[in-house]
Formats: structure tokens, sequence, C-alpha cells
């Protein structure tokens, strides 16, 4: 069964609003094993709403749309599947009733315009909206193409898919068919190197996998379609073996799993600490991992050194290297890391300074320069990156230096 969307109102298409609800519609339909193949998104205006109704009824078994079911002039999405589908409107009278009943109950006055909320396809049927006045419509057409329109407003379109919408798909589909899948987290390799190692197995349809470049990391789908949702599971599980296999330890987690996940159970199971002093961060790092829950088992504290003084002050670097050296070099991270993990007693130091930018950069220390430095017992390790981008993207990336640097350690 192949499925279109067609979500409708010029605040998705201004910017206002994001299309949250054809998100989560793309969810549900893949879950019930329906090819959604293609999205649009139209205006509050009926000529272009029909072209893109005509082009969605002309390609797909059932076509979905999102908004413009409400009581005002702009809605316009019930006449236009009304007359996409062919089918007439009319009246029922016991959505009317309710409808009366609904503001009369709220004190609002009730006016005329409010009917068109009562009027449902003559083949077709409403589908209860308890969460609003504006019923969902289901077209029928008579060559056995579906229409359903749902309300915009989410807490009314949410539960209309989980109660209609789904279990009257699940019932034409047979119930058969899923599509699943699984995201693998790789870090410390470049997307273009994970893509050369993994690229045979990429060929496939079904299971598919599929690249995403993430800041400082990449993502792999891995997606399969089958009858069951175990067999969809199987057929994933066997691939992302496989994926394994050829990335290694770069593949540190899964789906919703981030670094500092892994990072913090990767030191609670070895029964380490770290601590941090950061500069260009600016404390992002110590917040990524005190976001895990349990993490006060793992890290005692961490300091924000940003000035010269601090970092002297605070974790004993000494001012001397600082002068000859310069605040970003290695050996000024090496001294933060070293001086953290003394300060604190724990088992790993990281130290990062760097220039995060748009302005501080010269020739010899260009913006994106960051030295990430991890300490432990038998010395201290020194990495020097380059970053490309925006500060954020800087200060992210490093972070994601130093966590992956920590990880591969912990590994060891
Ligand atoms: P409508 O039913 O088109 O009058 O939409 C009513 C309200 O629902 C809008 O003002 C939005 O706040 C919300 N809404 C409409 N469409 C969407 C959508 N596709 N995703 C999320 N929210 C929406
Ligand atoms: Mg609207």
């Amino acid at each position: 069964m192949r499925a279109e969307i067609v979500s409708v109102g010029t605040e998705l298409l201004l910017g206002q609003i994001v299309d949250t609800n054809a998100a989560y519609l793309a969810k549900q339909l893949s879950e019930l094993g329906i090819t959604l193949h293609r999205r649009s998104t139209v205006g509050d205006n009926m000529d272009r709403l029909m072209l893109a109704l005509n082009s969605a009824i002309s390609s797909a078994d059932v076509v979905l749309t999102i908004g413009g079911l409400g009581p005002t002039m702009d809605d316009i999405t019930r006449d236009g599947l009304a007359a996409a589908f062919g089918d007439a409107l009319q009246m029922d009278k016991a959505i009317a009733d309710r409808l009366r009943a609904f503001f009369r109950l709220r004190g609002v006055p009730f006016t005329e315009s409010n009917l068109r909320q009562a009027m449902v396809p003559v083949r077709g049927k409403a589908l209860d909206n308890p969460h609003g006045t504006a019923p969902g419509l289901l077209f029928e057409a008579e060559n056995g193409k579906i229409g359903i329109a749902l309300p915009g407003p989410p807490n009314e379109f949410i539960p209309m898919v989980e109660n209609h919408v789904i279990p009257y798909l699940k019932a034409k589909t047979g119930g058969v068919g899923v599509i699943k899948s699984l995201v693998l987290r790789v870090a410390g390799m470049g997307e273009s190197l994970v893509e050369e190692k993994v690229k045979d197995l990429m060929l496939d349809a079904n299971p598919s996998v599929a690249p995403y470049a993430k800041v400082g990391e990449v993502h792999l789908r891995v997606t399969a379609m089958a009858d069951r949702a175990e067999q969809a599971l199987a057929l994933i599980e066997e691939r992302a073996a496989l994926v394994r296999a050829r990335l290694g330890d770069a593949v540190y987690g899964t789906n919703e799993e981030a670094l500092e996940h892994a990072v913090v159970a990767l030191l609670a199971r070895a029964g380490a600490t770290v601590s941090t002093a950061e500069s260009c961060t600016g404390g992002l790092l110590a917040g990524r991992i005190t976001e895990v829950a349990g993490s006060s088992e793992i890290f005692p504290g961490g300091v924000v050194v940003y000035s010269n003084a601090a970092k002297t002050d605070l974790v004993g670097v000494p001012a001397e290297l600082i002068e000859r050296v310069g605040a970003v070099s290695p050996e000024v991270a090496q001294s933060l890391a070293e001086g953290v993990r003394k300060r604190f007693s724990s088992t790993y130091g990281i130290g990062i300074t760097g220039i995060a930018g748009p302005g501080g950069g010269s020739a010899e220390k260009p913006v994106g320069l960051v030295y990430i430095a991890v300490a432990d017992e038998t010395g201290c390790q020194v990495e020097k990156a380059n970053y490309i981008g925006s500060r954020a993207i800087v200060r992210l990336r490093a972070g994601q230096t130093a966590l992956n640097m920590l990880r591969l350690k912990l590994l060891e």
C-alpha cells in the first residue's frame, strides 16, 4: 500500500510552525509497512490544494491530509477532498447537535459557519474527535482509493491517528507488513571513510543501510521491511552485525544513545572517574556528562578555566608555561588534564583549550584550533584538531573528540 501526506496550512509554508504531525504520521505508516512515497505541503489555497490532491490520488492508494478542517474561510481541506474524490458533503445531524451543545457548554455564541464542521462525505464517514470540534473525515472512492482528513492541532491529531487511522489501515492492509530501523552511531571516523568501509553493504534495498553525517559523528540507519516485526528485526540484526565487524570500536551505540551515555557506562563499569578542565568549551563537556542519569558515580566535578589566571589558580597550570607557549597549546592542554585529575583525585582528567571563534584567530593559531588532552596514571594523550565551522560547531566537536578519546582509552 502506497501513501502520501498532504499538509495544509500557510503557516507551515511561512516556517512559523514545524510539521511535527507529518513526521509523527510518517513514523506510524512505516510501522504499518505502508510505503510513504511523498510528502507535500500547500498553503490555504484551493487551486494549489487541488493540484496536490489530484497528484497524490493519481499515484497513492491512500492520501492523508493534515489541517484545514476548522470552521473559518481558510479551512478548505474538507471541500478540496470531496472534490478530488468525486464525493458530495452532507450535514451530519448528530455532529451538528454536538457542536451546538459544545458551544452552549462553553458559553460561546454559535455561528452558522461552525456547521461546516458537521459536513461529512456521502460515501465516507466522520472520525470522532473528542478533543476538538472538527471531526476527521474518511473518503472512499469508487476505485478503492482512500482519503483521510485529519485536524491540525496535535492534541486532536495524535489521538485520531492512534484511535482511528492506525486500526483502519491495519484492517485494510490485513495487518501485515512492517518497517523497522536501527541507528548505529559511529564516532572518530569521518563520513567518507565510514562509507568506504561499508559501501558494499549499502547496495541492497532490504535491508537498506544509509549514512547521515552529524556533528562529530556519523549515523548509519539500517532499515528492513518484512511481514512481521521479528523478521524485520532479524534482517536488521544480521546486517548490523556485518557493519559492526567492519567498523569495530568506532560503533559506540545505537538509536538515541549519545556519546556521553556510552562513556558514562564504560566509566561506571570500570569503576573509574573523570574530571574536566575546560577553556573554550566553557563547561559544555561537563554539562553533557552530567546530563546522563547516574553520572554522579563517575564525575566528581570539573572547572571552567576561561582566563589564564583561572587556569593557574584552579588547576595549577604554571603561569610561566602559559607565558612561554600560549594558552592554546598542547602543553597547556596537558597541564589542564593533569592538574584537574590531581585536583579531583580522579582516574582520568580532561583538558580542553582552543579558539572557538569567530574572533581571536591568527595565522599561527587559526579559529578552530583546539588541543584536547586526556590524562591518566600512565601519562597523557594530547590531540590537535582543526575544526571547521561556527563557534557552536567548534565547541561541540571539541567535546565530542574528548569523549571519544576517553572512550577509546576505556576500551583498551
Ligand atoms: P488548522 O487545522 O489547519 O486550522 O490548524 C490548527 C492549528 O494546528 C495550527 O495553527 C497549528 O498550531 C496546528 N497545526 C496545523 N497543522 C500542523 C502540522 N502539520 N503539524 C503540527 N501542528 C499543526
Ligand atoms: Mg489552517
